[in-house]
């Protein structure tokens, strides 16, 4: 800005003098002794000089008695030129024009015009003192408006970090950060992410605790059976068949419980070993069927709706155990006299199995948690101990699905009852062949 207020102000002065110059220059004709010079101007404060060419002073338009050129160095110059100089105190700027006769380019004498450049340099102090006092002013201010919004800004930040510190010393995951602001700015959206994740984290937590609760609970009821068929045997002093095939069952209860639990970390951790090969889904649901119907007994009836030749990639033994545990649990809560129908179809892409039954259903509160680890609805927690399961098998079932990149569902049966849907995608190109047994 300085520069170019300088460099305007310098060209509206050289204007004026060039403007001038040319002006006396064609009124003379190139006489120089008839040249007129316009009177001192003090607006413009001009200062004029007519030289002859052996360069001698013959005409000023200043009344001083300065004799001496305006320009002593630009006198000698046989072309027209600008140049600053230093006149006592005064800056000039000045213009000298040789004055040449046309046509015969002969020189008759020197014009020299100045003008006080004092007004220019004024303005540029002014304008320099202005431009340090706004630059400063605006640095300040500006600063301090960062400052104060920046402070503004991390007040909010601060209240976070007290309140993570505080949850963090006090070990409770059910706190959450309040935050009065807009919900969308910024801080907001931390704040709520945050929370979000204190709460994810609760909710882990409180799973683990819930599930070594559980995991104790269904250890110490066999191991309290079979420590006491033990020390019944040593009272005794003799094995009791009895009490040797209660062991024998305790055991085995604890060998399933066991592998559940090493199948279900594996498989939510995707650590499970799948194998990838064709699997006919039809194959495998009809011969569970023929094995489940020994389970069923005359108890109930086991139909088999609609099935369809259906092919998924993934591991055979896994898909019978989640077909296992859907069918064991229709049989398991299905009064005698009930139901169970079980289908397989191909809807889009997708291989659809389902098992539906006509027992209690499951009520609507159980529904959000029945593929937790350990769930058990209120009814089956009551059950006897032949009928009672871990409340892992659906878990175990769901995470199989899950890892065979499918879904697994569940609905209400019409009008008494419940559906289960396992949804698979159908094997594609890069699947490998069913081994031949
Ligand atoms: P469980 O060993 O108790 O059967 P599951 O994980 O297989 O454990 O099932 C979890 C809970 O879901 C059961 O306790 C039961 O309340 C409910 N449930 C599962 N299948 C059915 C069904 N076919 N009919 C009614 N309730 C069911």
């Amino acid at each position: 800005m300085y520069v170019a207020v300088s460099i305007s102000l310098v060209n509206q002065r050289d204007d004026i003098l060039s403007r001038t110059a040319y002006a006396i220059i064609n009124k003379s004709q190139v006489d120089i002794n008839v040249i007129t010079l316009p009177p001192l101007d003090l607006s413009q404060n001009l200062l004029i000089q007519v030289w002859n060419r052996d360069y001698q002073l013959i005409r000023k338009n200043f009344p001083t008695s300065f004799t001496g050129a305006l320009d002593p160095v630009g006198l000698h110059s046989i072309t027209p030129i600008w140049r600053d100089v230093k006149l006592g105190d005064d800056h000039l700027r000045v213009l000298t024009v040789p004055i040449v006769i046309e046509g015969s380019q002969r020189l008759v004498g020197t014009l020299q015009l100045a003008t006080y450049l004092n007004v220019v340099e004024s303005t540029q102090r002014v304008l320099l003192i202005v431009l340090v006092i706004g630059i400063i002013l605006s640095t300040t201010t500006a600063g301090l408006a960062a400052w104060i919004s920046t402070k503004q800004a991390l007040t909010p930040l601060e209240a976070v970090t007290q309140n993570a510190l505080q949850i963090t010393r006090a070990d409770d995951l059910s706190r959450r950060i309040p935050y009065q602001g807009p919900e969308n700015d910024e801080v907001g959206q931390l704040i709520r992410t945050f929370n979000q994740t204190l709460s994810r984290l609760e909710n882990l937590f409180n799973s683990q605790r819930r599930f070594l609760a559980d995991v104790g609970h269904e250890l110490r009821t066999p191991l309290t059976v079979i420590k006491g068929n033990m020390d019944l045997m040593r009272r005794m002093s003799q094995i009791d068949d009895e009490s040797m095939a209660s062991i024998e069952s305790e055991v085995d209860r604890l060998t399933r419980l066991v592998g559940d639990l090493l199948l279900l970390a594996q498989a939510e951790s995707g650590k499970l070993p799948l194998a990838r090969r064709l699997v006919e889904l039809d194959t495998v649901l009809l011969e569970v069927l023929h094995q489940m119907r020994v389970l069923a007994k005359d108890r109930m009836q086991m139909r088999l709706g609609e099935i369809d030749q259906v092919l998924v990639c993934g591991d055979q033994d896994r898909l019978k155990q989640v077909v296992v545990n859907l069918i064991g649990n229709a049989i398991k809560y299905t009064p005698p006299d009930g139901e169970v129908l079980v289908g397989l179809g191909k809807v889009d892409n997708r291989a659809r199995l389902t098992v539906s039954d006509t027992g209690p259903g499951i009520p609507s509160e159980d529904l959000p948690h029945i593929f937790e680890r350990f769930y058990r609805g209120e009814k089956s927690r009551t059950r006897t101990k032949e009928g009672k399961g871990f409340g892992l098998g659906l878990s175990i079932a769901y995470w199989i699905v899950r890892n065979h990149g499918g879904q697994i569902e569940v609905a209400p049966r019409e009008p008494k009852g419940t559906t289960f849907c396992v949804w698979l995608p159908l094997a594609q190109g890069d699947c490998q062949e069913e081994p031949k047994s």
